[in-house]
């Protein structure tokens, strides 16, 4: 039997007991699950420190020296035990809060140790807390001169006897069992020659201890890839057997399209948007069902892109629907949409949940019998009730939650082929994330403005510049203007936060008396009859501040408003802010983006800050999100396992991914099957392994 296969019970130094353990905190049963989880991070055991050289900051150390002192102190809870380590050149002390009677036992006053920790500091006197201790025998200091593995743990491991280090001794028994043939290579000869990876077996027991720095780096970049290569294959495949699917042929660009665009289209589209005009008809006239994926700024103009698409459907005889999140969304594009296509003699309907009884009934009929050429509205249009004569193409805006169940009830509109689907979001995702995520839909990108946008101004001031800003937001609403106040909502804190909002609401009231001036205000907790009044006041222009949390992060369009104050700053995440910025900037005057914070952040929260200050391109914010917070926490991504990488990091890996991801499409070109001896170890990996990559076929 593979030795990988057993069961890590059956391990030197596992046995019943720790094995429960290992299961339950961190899912490992076998070796080899014990042999992937990779170290997170080594420590350099081929330095030693000096007692006097450490400082507040000297971080993880090894030192080398006597034990002069080991004393427990104090009693029951309080109980610890202190000790003493000096070597040539001074003294400091060690300190251990748990297995005190143990330690006590073990360690000898009066040796040498070898020992290792992290430089802790109080008011300014340093200790070693929690050392790790090694007798130092003179052979063994060279042999253990190399880098060793620290792997990622729980309190409950480390305090079980599943410490760092014993988790070495543990990996270290595992690769001593391991021979060549429990791991066999995946890749194919030629790329590891093309890439001089190690094998693959090299590179699994070098990866936990490595020689050096350099080997490091070979068995890192040799593992990254195998794990991106994969996956990639995997999203390739699936999207190939997609493109299998067939779909309504829109063969031409007919009457409605070239009348709107010569005679309606009120300005010249930029370079982008024509560019993904052009994909999509493309992907239209294939006979294959689309799937496409527009990503745009705010302000880059998906909708008219929206708009033409539908045009091209109706062209080709067939209706076409756009789906909003939000109610005054829909009825924006609805708006928007009737009046782009006045005095075209076709019919736009719309649809939600407050429209009921006989006027809902007449829409029903009428999109039955093909009267209505373009339904918008909100996701109602997806219930049962709602039938289309011949649905041809589905768009859904500002969409991160359009799952797998929604594109099931879309697919049963049409017949006898699933509607085209066209996902439009104003939420850019890096490129590597997307190549990952959204690895087996097609993505468009607008990335260029329409001309004529002056771009929006935005500044950071703390609370001592409070007056100041208030004045400035005076003097703009003297001018005619409107101003967005945004607070925070974060769901665990979401009483205290509301109180925040409610204080902040009645401060401003304070600074902004009526009747001179009308304020709004829209959170998450009020019913939604009452938010679309007072997001209806604003819009009307017959309030002019709003207040408000992130539920106007979504799509509105108020063009008169051109300030926004972001209370607690350091609370948003980058890409949130950027959505919230969107906001203003969508009229002609100057636009204001204000970023208030507390005067003390940390030093990810002000690189927050500057990159808002600094850029407005949504791209370089979603980069620097990814690279600041890591892929988990960009917008959208959350709870797609896809993300969870065994070495692999989306923020800096983005090199090997486009060559995994290249080769990987190579392979499946010329042999698809994989049945050329050289593609054997692939095929043979993947019917093992393949059916974990499963079900990302999605749009989300
Ligand atoms: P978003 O991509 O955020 O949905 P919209 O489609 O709402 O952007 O467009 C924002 C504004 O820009 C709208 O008022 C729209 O009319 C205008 N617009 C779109 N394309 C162009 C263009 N090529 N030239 C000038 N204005 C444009
Ligand atoms: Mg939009």
């Amino acid at each position: 039997m593979n030795t990988l296969e057993t069961d890590i019970s059956f391990l030197k130094g596992v046995g019943p007991k720790r094995a429960e353990l290992l299961n339950k905190e961190l899912g490992i049963f076998t070796c080899g699950d014990l042999l992937q989880q990779y170290p997170h991070r080594y420590i350099d055991k081929t330095q030693f420190h000096k007692v006097s050289t450490l400082h507040q900051e000297s971080g993880e150390v090894q030192l080398r020296g006597i034990l002069r002192r080991l004393l427990p102190v104090g009693e029951g809870r309080k109980k610890r035990l202190t000790g003493r380590f000096r070597d040539d050149t001074g003294a400091i002390d060690l300190v251990w809060f748990s297995g005190v009677n143990f330690l006590q036992k073990q360690l000898e006053v009066g040796k040498e140790y070898v020992i290792y920790g992290r430089v802790n500091a109080f008011r300014d006197k340093l200790s070693l807390p929690h050392p790790e201790m090694e007798l130092a025998n003179p052979d063994k200091i060279k042999e253990a001169a190399s880098f060793a593995p620290v792997y990622p743990s729980t309190e409950k491991l480390n305090t079980k006897g599943l410490d760092a280090r014993n988790r070495r001794r543990i990996m270290a028994a595992l690769l001593e069992k391991i021979k060549p043939e429990d791991i066999s290579e995946n890749l194919p000869a030629y790329i590891v020659k093309k890439f001089k990876f190690p094998s693959r077996y090299e590179a699994m027991r070098a990866i936990h201890f490595p020689k050096s720095e350099e080997q490091l780096q070979q068995v890192r970049n040799r593992l990254k890839f195998e794990e991106l290569f994969f996956l990639q294959l995997r999203l390739l495949q699936i999207r190939r057997r997609r493109d299998a699917i067939k779909g309504f042929n829109f063969e031409q660009v007919g009457d409605q399209f070239m009348h709107f665009f010569n005679h309606k289209l009120p300005f010249q589209l930029t370079g982008a948007q024509k560019r993904v005009l052009r994909e999509i008809r493309r992907d239209l006239g294939k006979g294959i069902q689309m799937n496409r994926l527009l990503q745009g700024d705010v302000g880059s103009g998906k909708t008219i892109v929206g708009l033409m698409s539908m045009l091209l459907a109706i062209d080709n005889g067939f209706q076409a629907c756009l789906m909003a999140p939000t109610e005054i969304l829909a009825q924006q594009h609805y708006k928007s949409i009737s009046e782009y296509l006045e005095g075209m003699n076709l019919n736009v309907g719309f649809l939600s949940g407050s429209v009921k009884g006989k006027k809902r009934k007449v829409l029903l009929e009428a999109l039955k019998n093909g009267e209505i050429n373009i339904l918008i509205g909100t996701h109602a249009l997806l219930e049962p009730p709602v039938v289309f004569q011949n649905l041809g193409l589905a768009i859904t805006d500002e969409q991160h939650r359009f799952g797998v169940a929604q594109r099931a009830k879309l697919w049963k509109k049409s017949n006898p082929y699933p509607p085209h689907v066209l996902v439009m979001t104003a939420t850019p995702i890096p490129r590597t994330l997307a190549m990952t995520l959204y690895g087996d839909l097609d993505v468009s990108v607008i990335d260029e403005l329409p001309p004529g946008r002056k771009a929006i101004q935005t500044l950071h001031k703390t609370e001592n510049n409070r007056l100041r800003v208030i004045g400035f937001m005076r003097q703009e609403i003297a001018k005619g203007r409107q101003v967005y106040v945004v607070f925070p909502l974060i769901e665990e804190s979401e009483t205290l936060d509301l109180q925040n909002l409610e204080d902040g609401y009645e401060s401003l009231h304070r600074e902004f008396p009526r009747p001179d001036y009308q304020i709004s205000v829209v959170h998450g907790r009020m019913k939604s009859a009452d938010k679309d009044f007072e997001m209806q006041r604003f819009v009307e222009g017959k309030t002019q501040i709003m207040v408000a949390t992130t539920v106007i992060e979504v799509g509105v369009n108020v063009p008169n408003a051109s300030v926004m104050v972001i209370e607690n700053t350091e609370r948003f995440g980058l890409s949130q802010l950027h959505q919230l910025r969107g906001r203003v900037g969508r009229g002609a005057e100057q636009s204001f983006c204000i970023l208030m914070s507390s005067f003390k952040l940390s030093k990810e929260g002000k690189e927050r800050i500057q990159t808002m200050v600094r850029t407005n391109n949504g791209f370089d914010i979603a980069e620097a999100d990814l690279r600041l917070r890591g892929p988990g926490n960009i917008e959208g991504t959350q709870q797609s396992g896809i993300l969870n990488f065994r070495i692999a990091d989306l923020a800096q890996d983005g090199q090997i991914l486009q060559t995994a991801r290249e080769i990987a499409a190579r392979i499946l070109d010329d042999d698809p099957k994989f049945e050329r001896p050289e593609h054997h170890p692939v095929k043979w990996y993947l019917d093992k392994h393949g059916k974990k990559l499963r079900g990302w076929s999605r749009i989300s």
